[in-house]
């Protein structure tokens, strides 16, 4: 396998560089401690930038609005925006999983209403599975889905929802059959985040955002056009939401970790002079990096030919999830005292990084995972 860029890929590379130098401004490049990604107009505007140049929605097809292009083209659009330190496209879930999920489970109408809306950031989206009782174990999820003609009304609680409070929409589990066994007792809706009876408190996080939040949902009506998949097979769709979440995670935190990579290189020649015990450490970073990269390749490999991610999203996102724990670690610990003066990007990343082996999966439930369906050992209970 060649893994240089082919001659379309490096024109279209070379496109998004110069793109991105025109139209992203100096002020907005680098870290600005997380706060760009909330509730800033900029986040908007800048992901509808992104549309108009055709970057949002690479790898959907045409018919719906995205660009058709290779899953490749997708990676090095990861690349070059860690590259240019620019602000992520807004609509993280509606792009990584609201959208996939809607395409491959949704009436041609829901595709209507939805798909282009998502690309251009005229909709946000959030995710309503985990629940105070039901994290990891998402087929636990209490919150209940009435049926009552054509809506169904819906109460309770989810927890967790990162970007819930400046969404418009939420991919939400429910359970529609409490008298059924597991797996076949929800139901998968979108809900209008505006509707009467949606209630959005936002929750503070050690690094002092309040990215993700709590929803309470008190006699919410939604229509039954709204639901995705049949009755009782939510958790079908379910699986196909979180499938999307690994693999989209894998593609763009791999991209990030670079970053990070590159700026332990430089604060270890800056701070932490030569001796061979860093020397090592910091070597080990880069090296777990490359093969971090390699899995990647072989994960989009897969996509290509399949259209669906493989398991290998899980593995990666395990890989990458506690090699920036270890990254953010070394970093502070190699800028020592000078921690005090820096500009805080170590500090808020090793804060940050904390949430990275709960979101998206637990380390844990991934080992399971890996050690199940592509290790095919017992299951663990
Ligand atoms: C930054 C961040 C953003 C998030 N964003 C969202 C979001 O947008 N939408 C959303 O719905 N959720 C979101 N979550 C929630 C996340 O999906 C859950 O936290 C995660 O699924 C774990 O669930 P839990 O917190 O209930 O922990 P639990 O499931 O209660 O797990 C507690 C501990 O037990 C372990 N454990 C659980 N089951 C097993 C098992 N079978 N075998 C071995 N160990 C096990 C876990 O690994 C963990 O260590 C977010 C979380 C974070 C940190």
């Amino acid at each position: 396998m060649d893994l240089r860029d082919t001659s379309e890929e490096a024109a279209f590379r070379a496109q998004l560089r110069t793109w991105l130098d025109a139209n992203l401004p100096e002020e907005r490049r680098g870290w600005r401690g997380g706060e760009q990604r909330f509730g800033d107009a900029f986040g908007r505007e800048w992901s509808h930038k992104l549309y108009e140049a055709g970057y949002a929605g690479l790898t959907w097809p045409k018919e719906v609005g995205g660009a058709g292009a290779p899953y490749s083209f997708q990676a090095i659009f990861y690349e070059e925006m860690a590259r240019a330190q620019a602000p992520a496209h807004v609509g993280v879930i509606g792009l990584g999983m609201a959208g996939p999920t809607i395409m491959a489970h949704g009436t041609g109408e829901q595709k209507q209403a939805h798909l282009a809306k998502i690309l251009s950031a005229e909709e946000i989206w959030c995710q309503g599975f985990s629940e105070p009782d039901a994290g990891s174990d998402l087929a636990a999820s209490r919150t209940g889905a009435e049926r009552r003609g054509e809506v169904y009304v819906v109460n309770g609680q989810k927890v967790w929802s990162s970007f819930a409070h400046i969404a418009d929409y939420c991919i939400l589990v429910t359970q529609q059959f409490p008298e059924e066994p597991r797996y076949k007792n929800l139901t998968y809706l979108m809900v209008d985040m505006h509707s009467p009876g949606v209630e959005v408190r936002p929750l503070r996080q050690i690094t002092g955002e309040a990215e993700f939040n709590e929803i309470f949902f008190t006699d919410v009506e939604v229509p039954v056009s709204n639901r995705l998949g049949e009755e009782g097979e939510g958790w079908q769709v379910a699986m196909t939401t979180l499938l999307h979440e690994r693999a989209t995670l894998g593609f763009a935190l791999t991209a990030a970790l670079d970053l990070g990579v590159g700026r332990l290189l430089e604060t270890a020649r800056e701070h932490a002079g030569c001796d061979s015990g860093t020397r090592e450490r910091v070597a080990a970073e880069w090296i777990e990096l490359q093969a971090l990269r390699y899995t990647n390749y072989r994960a989009l490999g897969t996509y290509q030919h399949t259209g669906v991610p493989g398991p290998e999203g899980s593995a990666i996102k395990l890989r990458w999830s506690e090699q920036n724990q270890r990254l953010t670690k070394l970093g502070r610990e190699l800028l020592g005292a000078d921690s005090i003066v820096d500009d805080g990007w170590w500090h808020y990343q090793q804060l940050r990084s904390r949430g990275n082996t709960i979101e998206a999966g637990s380390s844990e439930v991934l080992r399971n995972i890996i050690a199940e369906r592509v290790l095919g050992l017992p299951r663990s209970r």
